[in-house]
């Protein structure tokens, strides 16, 4: 009998951190200061849209300012409080400080910090001189530019007690072949932001941070790599866009550690855990069956 008391309690505390589910309050999101990397296309602008029909105060960065501008007048449409945008290149530092200075002017401060650009890229590890300066492109691009803005952002966002939401991937937790580059940069970004994380917990610093563990999302540039690069897979299986940022907002309002959309993802992510070399093996199997 005395043993079941301790079972018991542990049974209660387990299920009560498994099924209890903090709700997203929609409202909290109205003239908060948003930054979103990547907003001219795909999942980036997609959060744009999000924050904006939420009444977020925004600004929207990414290289085609054409695009910017194009997303920027539908964000004022869907009722943005305000929306700024500014052109950069994240492989270039001087871009990076020009972002973080102009939000700081026109916003006053930030209160979310949305780490989303990438390059997307299939390509065969050979070894050869393109692999490296692809690796290295890809890694300025896909993972030192997020350090670099969360490092210029932090001080505003501690003032805030803000939240940074760092989309990364399935293949930031597990092997993903033909995208040996692009994998490299997503598990650095999980390596990175849970230590620091964990560095501004000790130091009490008051900023969430969440790791947005994606699968496959239907954004064109997405389809279109896969449909030159795997023509034979089903792409029906890709998540819409839009309840990808929809996710992505609630989880990051929440502050919650790390999610997964679609749920799929985390199924991906746990089998990984706790079977890698099956996975690895069936899922390397299957992709060289879809370059076919
Ligand atoms: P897109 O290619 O549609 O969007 C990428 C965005 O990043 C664009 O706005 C692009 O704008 C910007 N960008 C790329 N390079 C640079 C650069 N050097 N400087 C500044 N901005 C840049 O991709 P998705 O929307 O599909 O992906 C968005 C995020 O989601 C990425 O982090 C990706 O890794 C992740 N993800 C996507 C998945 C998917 O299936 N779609 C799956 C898993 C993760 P511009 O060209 O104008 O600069």
């Amino acid at each position: 009998m005395g043993n079941i008391v301790p079972i018991l309690v542990l049974v209660i505390v387990s299920s009560y951190f498994f099924f209890w589910n903090d709700t997203f309050q929609p409202e909290t999101i109205r003239n908060q200061r948003v930054l979103v990397t990547g907003a001219s296309s795909g999942i980036g602008e997609e959060l744009a849209y999000q924050y904006s029909r939420l009444g977020a105060r925004l600004v929207i960065t990414a290289r085609r300012e054409e695009l910017l501008r194009k997303v920027a007048s539908k964000c004022k449409e869907l009722g943005a409080s305000s929306v700024e945008l500014v052109a950069a290149d994240m492989t270039v530092q001087e871009d990076r400080d020009k972002v973080i200075r102009f939000t700081g002017e026109r916003l006053g401060g930030l209160d979310y910090l949305i780490l989303n650009h990438a390059t997307l890229r299939h390509a065969a590890w050979t070894g050869h001189r393109e692999n490296l300066t692809f690796l290295h492109q890809d890694m300025e691009v896909n993972f030192v530019s997020y350090v670099d803005l969360a490092s210029k952002a932090i001080d505003m966002l501690s003032a805030s007690s803000g939240h940074i939401g760092v989309v990364s991937s399935v293949c930031g937790k597990m092997s993903c072949s033909l995208m040996t580059q692009y994998t490299a940069s997503k598990f650095a970004l999980h390596g990175f932001f849970t230590s620091l994380r964990q560095e501004l917990n000790a130091r009490r610093v008051n900023v969430t941070i969440t790791m947005c563990v994606l699968g496959l999302i239907d954004t064109e540039n997405a389809m279109r790599l896969i449909k030159e690069n795997l023509p034979t897979m089903d792409t029906w299986i890709a998540a819409p866009a839009q309840d990808c940022a929809q996710a992505i907002v609630e989880q990051v309002g929440l502050g919650v550690y790390e999610m997964h959309f679609p749920r799929m993802a985390m199924f991906y992510d746990y089998v990984h855990r706790f079977f890698p070399e099956f996975l690895e093996n069936y899922a390397g199997r299957q992709i060289h069956q879809f370059q076919k």
